[in-house]
């Protein structure tokens, strides 16, 4: 780190992310006193790296409001999010501006795509740890713009400074995320991750895990951590030996927290590294299993999805205590109409809760997108795609912003379909209750009794919101009387499965609308104008 670096008032920004958005389940966070789902990690991480003698300040804007007094204190405004957060982002940057102060952009969007944030007087690009020495450097010399690229080399994560975690207020959020390890191993064409981190990938060390862990319990956190990677297992051997690493820290500190994740399927090849994240009392894992079929799945070079049997793969982790949910894509190249009908099946059959059922969509800067670039089916009008044909991005709400295979409409009916399949009440209802009789947890968490008494007045309200309405009521009680007689030590997690379908009623509902309706949503007979036209182009 350079010194001195002239004093500095830092305001760090996090923008809103849609309202409806897949993982915006505000209204379940509610329930429990929280705002927001999970903190921004990424910038309380750039907050590490900043200076320390900077006063520093955070304001996480789907937690609370930003206000003109905010921008007025700070000598200079960070600004990091993602694609989903692109549209407030900008807007953002032009009223940090408007109040006269310089605007540091940064984070997996602005490093994506750069020229859509050149408003931002610095751009701080890639990996903190990797551009913000030579932006402070700029800083220092009274520099007052610039563009920071990474190196060729990416930064070692076990480098990486502990997350400024005093910074955020634990109580809105649901969850708080530590961050293991960046890249994965694996070559999806329309994945990001692998083109923003890499393939091979990187982790911190044991000791660095502890020391977070440490300071969370030290500043009073306990509850729900999320290792935030893209993929936990991409090293399986290190993976291995930091679920060893996290389950004696727990033991000596009587269990305060239980974990989640985001894993590739492989995870349930073999006993060990399950047996490893059930003693760890990891209880959630976010699985991208994309499509049922095995010939989408090796066009999408997802060959790690493939040659399995999936359900015997889920039960496996159902085995464990550990509750998968997983994502789902329709609109890939060769896909036919049997598709929708497979995919309600893999998750009724799968028993997965929380299915993201969303668009394919040519994130900037992939494989999938240089290719349809070359074959000449990707759309050049990236509004139209942000705010013209959607309203808003979203993984569920946004995609086929390229010329697709099969006729648009079709694909689009298809989703529709599978949404009002896989969220009708009873289908949700009748899941829930089914991987309720599966799940074999030995949760060793020991919450607090506040926590307890938090839990109590939720199940009060959800009593409200569930199990007195007319269209889940009946579901609601039977769920909990059966599942109290066959397998009580699920019943909490089934209702907390349930308390979701508060949010995907109504993420559901604007979803369908969305594309469906003639305004804000998807205009369909437009966009197939606009793909007649560049098939016209394209082919010549
Ligand atoms: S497994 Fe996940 S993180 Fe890895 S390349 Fe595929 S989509 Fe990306």
């Amino acid at each position: 780190m350079l010194a001195p670096v002239r004093m500095t008032r830092a305001l760090l920004v996090y923008p809103e992310f849609s309202p409806y958005g897949f993982w915006n389940y505000r209204d379940v966070c509610n329930l429990v006193g929280a705002k927001y789902p999970a903190a921004p990690l990424g910038l309380i991480t750039v907050a590490a790296l900043l200076p320390q003698t900077w006063e520093i300040r955070l304001v996480d804007m789907n937690t609370g409001p930003l206000r003109d007094a905010d921008i007025d204190w700070a000598d200079l405004v960070f600004v990091g999010g993602m694609l989903p957060q692109q549209v407030h982002f900008l807007k953002l940057i032009d009223r940090v501006h408007a109040r006269g102060k310089r605007v540091v952009a940064g984070g997996p969007d602005p490093s994506s795509q750069p020229d859509v944030y050149s408003k931002a007087d610095y751009l701080v690009l890639g990996e903190a740890e990797d551009t913000i020495i030579p932006f402070l450097a700029d800083y220092e010399k009274g520099i007052p713009a610039g563009i920071y690229h990474p190196g060729p080399k990416r930064p070692d994560v076990d480098q990486s400074p502990v997350p400024r975690y005093d910074l955020l207020k634990f109580s809105d959020y649901l969850m708080i995320g530590v961050q293991f390890s960046r890249g994965c191993p694996f070559n999806c064409e329309f994945c990001d991750i692998i083109e923003l981190y890499g393939r091979i990938p990187r982790t911190k060390t044991p000791e660095q895990i502890v020391t977070e862990l440490d300071t969370l319990y030290r500043l009073g956190y306990r509850g729900h951590v999320d290792f935030v990677d893209d993929n936990f297992i991409g090293h399986k051997p290190r993976a291995k030996a930091i679920l060893g690493v996290v389950r004696e820290w727990s033991e000596k500190h009587n269990f305060p927290f239980y974990f989640s994740t985001e894993a590739s399927i492989n995870l349930a090849d073999g006993d060990e590294l399950l047996d490893l994240m059930q003693a760890a009392d990891l209880r959630y894992v976010f699985v991208g299993i994309e499509s049922p079929d095995e010939e989408i799945l090796k066009s999408m070079q997802k060959r790690q999805n493939t040659n399995r049997k999936l359900q015997d793969d889920l039960q496996r982790i159902y085995d464990r205590g550990i509750v998968v949910n997983a994502g789902f894509i329709v609109g890939f190249d060769n896909e036919t109409r049997p598709v929708a009908r497979s995919i309600v099946e893999t998750v009724h059959e799968g028993k997965i809760c929380m299915a993201m059922i969303g668009l394919l969509y040519a994130l900037p800067n992939t494989q999938l997108t240089r290719r349809l670039k070359t074959e000449g089916r990707l759309f050049a009008d990236r509004s139209l795609i942000a705010e013209g044909s959607m309203g808003a991005i979203d993984q569920t709400t946004t995609g086929l912003n390229f010329v697709t295979k099969r006729p648009r409409g079709e694909i689009i009916e298809d989703l529709i379909h599978v949404l009002r399949k896989v969220y009708h009440p009873r289908s949700y209802f009748d899941r829930c209750l089914r991987m309720g009789k599966v799940l074999k947890r030995k949760g060793k968490y020991r919450p607090t009794l506040r926590k307890r008494l938090t839990s109590f007045k939720a199940f009060l309200i959800l009593v409200g919101r569930l199990g007195l309405r007319p269209s889940t009521g009946f579901l609601f009680w039977r769920n909990l009387l059966a599942l109290a007689v066959r397998r009580p030590g699920a019943v909490e997690e089934m209702t907390n499965m349930m308390a979701m379908y508060i949010h995907f009623r109504k993420q559901t509902e604007y979803v369908i609308e969305l594309l469906s309706g003639p305004e804000p949503g998807m205009d369909v007979a437009l966009l197939e104008e606009i793909q007649e036209v560049a098939m016209d182009t394209a082919t010549g």
